[in-house]
């Protein structure tokens, strides 16, 4: 331990603990802005300067010493820091008001924090297009603020590398290789640099007006499904706190906005269990194309096709729940109810960017019919509610249409790392052994540690040896040791953000000074599973309208007609 002092208050914190964390701990908040949790501890922005001694120094990578007297509310530091946000305020693309993270924005925040209300350096601005090639994600260079926030991430977090630092000076830029537009990179669209950005330079591309259109025009059935990450996060748009469960509410929302039928992403989740449960056992029988590894996260299966296209035929051949979801609505739901089903507009709620490209694949379609038309994130939802004039959080709790809208338990947990392995381990050990397991909690994969492994004895003797990583690093070294031979697992699940979908790139975001106090993840991954507990069925074999959609209609799991529908192949 060591013991210092911080504007004259005594803290002893343990050795390595930086300055900025200390101060946090005694209710001193040093603003920063380059700063990020676990990801970016640079000192590249200057705006977290204190006063030791005579000098001022970045706290955000000052480790604490023993005798250290640090001022951090000096004129002299308050100057400094004054200075460097007004610096970057003068090459910044100002349209507060109109900005997407206005309002959520740490240049705004911090501008008003140190009361600045004139610039005193109205220089040279660099002028640059927005980038508006990908179908996820929108780069407005104007806007960047250099911190390298989401260098960091994509880069370190990620390994993908799809962005970096190039030029030099006053034209230091953020860039991609060859200046090449972001969807001509190995960018696999996860969004978790919007996540990381402080400032409106990366935003989710909004499809907000075609949704509206859509709703507007009488000619059209429009259908809503919500992935099982929504609901423990879009409460916080409208200022409930971290993780609380929305789940009713969000119902009501999307109802008062018009869509003819409000359904669960949950329902087809539980359908994936079926489906991917079955072609693991198929699989294993046979012992064919091992590990199998889950397809339902289309930024790890985009990380698949640029970095291992030699796993590729080991990814299942599952659709991701919405997209199996959407082709139900067109090609089953539609005849059923008696409307057309190129008049079916499915719209897709996530917590997720990648999403947005996904929806467009050409192989997710039937009959020259997407199986999903608009993605909107948990935000862009958001935005639609605050749009309409709906007081959300006085919204009555009501329930989703069936049938795509029933679910299980095992379908929510979808939404936390792990989720999919616990949920196919649950219906993999009932259906082989004809029982009815209580005991179906499988904490080994649950939390938050990079990899996680498991192994399950099924009654016929064989061991399933499976492994769960999320965040794209921590799915790169499990792949590097599957393929040094190093590890062998029959069945691994990957999501592609860290935390999964909970902390997916379409989720509110949440400032870094908030991310340096509560652990997120850990907060809506709790939320996730307390309403897994809450459920009266908690295992997808179960649910009963799943069991009446393959009587009527699929006949069985991996049946031609599910293949038809529910499966497709990538191929890079
Ligand atoms: Fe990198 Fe993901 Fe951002 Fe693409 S979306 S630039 S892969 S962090
Ligand atoms: Fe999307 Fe979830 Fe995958 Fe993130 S982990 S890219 S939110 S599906």
């Amino acid at each position: 331990m060591v013991k210092l002092t911080i504007d004259g208050i005594e803290v002893e914190v343990p050795r390595g603990t930086t300055v900025i964390e200390a101060a946090r701990q005694i209710g001193i908040n040093i603003p920063s802005l380059c700063y990020l949790k676990g990801v970016s501890h640079t000192s590249s922005c200057r705006v977290c300067v204190v006063e030791v001694g005579p000098r001022l120094i970045a706290s955000c990578t000052l480790p604490c010493e023993n005798g250290m007297e640090v001022k951090t509310n000096t004129p002299k530091v308050r100057e400094a820091r004054r200075t460097v946000v007004e610096l970057l305020l003068s090459n910044h693309k100002r349209e507060c008001t109109s900005c997407n993270r206005s309002e959520n924005c740490e240049l705004q925040t911090l501008a008003k924090e140190l009361n600045i209300r004139d610039l005193r350096f109205e220089g040279e601005r660099i002028s640059y297009e927005i980038d508006n090639s990908s179908p996820s994600l929108v780069r407005d260079q104007e806007k960047c603020v250099l911190c390298g926030r989401c260098i960091n991430t994509c880069k370190n977090v990620q390994t993908v590398g799809a962005i970096d630092f190039s030029r030099r000076g006053f034209n230091t830029r953020v860039s991609t290789a060859l200046d090449k537009n972001i969807a001509d990179t190995v960018c696999v669209n996860c969004g978790q640099c919007i996540m990381a950005c402080p400032v409106g330079a990366l935003t989710e591309k909004e499809n907000i007006k075609e949704v509206w259109k859509a709703l507007a025009d009488p000619e059209k059935f429009v259908v809503v499904q919500t992935a099982p990450a929504v609901r423990v996060a879009l409460g916080e748009e409208f200022g409930m706190p971290i993780g609380t469960r929305v789940t009713g509410k969000m119902a009501a929302a999307l109802r008062r906005l018009g869509f003819d039928k409000v359904f669960d992403t949950d329902f087809a989740a539980d359908l994936t269990i079926m489906e991917e449960g079955t072609e693991l056992l198929t699989r294993l029988e046979k012992g064919e194309r091992l590990p199998l590894m889950t397809s339902c996260c289309p930024g790890w299966v985009k990380f698949v096709e640029h970095f291992y296209p030699e796993l590729i035929d080991n990814l299942s051949t599952c659709k991701s729940p919405h997209e199996m979801e959407g082709a139900l609505i067109k090609h089953y739901l539609a005849e059923k109810l008696g409307v057309d089903k190129k008049n079916v507009v499915v719209v897709s709620i996530m917590p997720c960017v990648a999403k947005k490209f996904e929806g467009q694949r050409e192989e997710l379609s039937n009959e020259n019919l997407q199986d999903v038309d608009y993605v909107l994130t948990t935000r862009e939802l958001a935005q639609m509610i605050k749009e309409a004039g709906i007081d959300f959080t006085k919204l009555p709790d009501e329930e989703f249409d069936n049938p795509l809208g029933e679910s299980t338990g095992a379908a929510v947990i979808f939404g936390a790392t792990g989720g999919v392995m616990e949920a196919a381990l649950r219906t993999v050990y009932d259906l082989l052994s004809g029982q009815d397991l209580e005991s179906i909690d499988y904490v080994q994969v649950r939390g938050t540690t990079g990899i996680k492994e498991a192994e399950l004895t099924l009654p016929n003797g064989k061991t399933i040896r499976a492994a769960v990583a999320h965040g794209l690093g921590n799915a790169r070294q499990l792949m590097e040791l599957v393929k040094s031979g190093e590890k062998h697992y029959d069945f691994i699940e990957v999501m592609a953000c860290p935390g999964g979908c909970v902390t997916g790139g379409g989720q509110p975001i949440v400032d870094a000074r908030t991310q340096a106090c509560i652990d997120v993840k850990a907060e809506r991954a709790k939320a996730i599973y307390d309403e897994d507990k809450d459920m009266p069925i908690r295992k997808s074999h179960k649910n009963p309208y799943v069991i009446r959609l393959y009587e009527e209609f699929l006949g069985k799991p991996n049946s031609h007609k599910a293949h038809e529908l529910l499966h497709t192949h990538y191929v890079k």
